[in-house]
């Protein structure tokens, strides 16, 4: 395992943005039924036709989620930008390929994760997310969780922490991120988000402590 790991470092070291490691893997991750695929292909096709609120007339793709359905860890974001809005993925523009590149850091290719968000549609202009808004969309993610089962969830920024975790307001990341919260059957840590990161690089020594701690407790390192 350590060989393969130094391999695709090596990999990334010589300019390979993304590394798919396909299956192979997949042995050490949560033992899901294949029921649960199933549940989880049913809710997508639910979510890409949903226009329960008005992100719906703005946008040009809901950005549903996308990652290994057994995993041991969830990656939840805000909301989709421009680029996921265009592409119909999550973290896929500049933040999300800072995000690619971390988990490659430590040998881990983007597809043995889950990637989604608090809300599936792009707000206009990137503004924040409206409570009504994410109250209309959150039982989606609810669902999400509820059949991916993962050990630990990592909230990418403030918002979703405070979202998953409801905390005021208020609550600054810088005094939350890195620590564990137990809820129900999963361990959830906020950190920053990698768009943060983009304009404040001294956050990413915090942000990979705390992607390290995400993936120990995955049992993935
Ligand atoms: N920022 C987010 O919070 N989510 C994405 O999918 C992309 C950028
Ligand atoms: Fe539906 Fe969520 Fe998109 Fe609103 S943001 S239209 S609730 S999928």
């Amino acid at each position: 395992m350590d060989k393969i790991r130094q391999f695709i470092r090596f990999l990334n070291e010589i300019g390979y943005e993304e590394v798919k490691t396909e299956g192979a893997f997949m042995a050490e991750e949560n033992c899901n039924t294949e029921n649960g695929i199933d549940e989880l292909e049913n809710l997508k096709e639910e979510v890409l036709k949903c226009n329960k609120c008005r992100l719906a007339e703005t946008r040009h793709n809901v950005v549903f989620g996308e990652g290994n359905p057994k995993t041991n860890l969830m990656f939840i974001g805000e909301a989709p930008g421009e680029q996921e809005d265009l592409q119909g993925r999550p973290f896929v523009g500049r933040a999300g390929q800072l995000l690619t590149r971390f988990l490659n850091l430590f040998g881990i290719g983007r597809e043995r994760v889950y990637i989604t968000n608090i809300v599936k549609c792009r707000p206009p202009n990137n503004r924040n997310p409206q409570p009504d808004e994410i109250k209309t969309c959150y039982p989606y993610l609810e669902k999400q969780i509820e059949i991916i089962k993962p050990k630990v969830i990592l909230c990418l920024g403030a918002f979703a922490a405070r979202t998953v975790l409801n905390l005021p307001e208020k609550t600054p990341i810088s005094k939350i991120r890195g620590q564990e919260f137990k809820i129900k059957d999963y361990i959830v840590i906020p950190t920053f988000h990698p768009a943060y990161l983009l304009r404040n690089r001294r956050g990413e020594t915090d942000f990979q402590r705390d992607l390290e701690v995400a993936l120990r407790i995955a049992g993935m390192i």
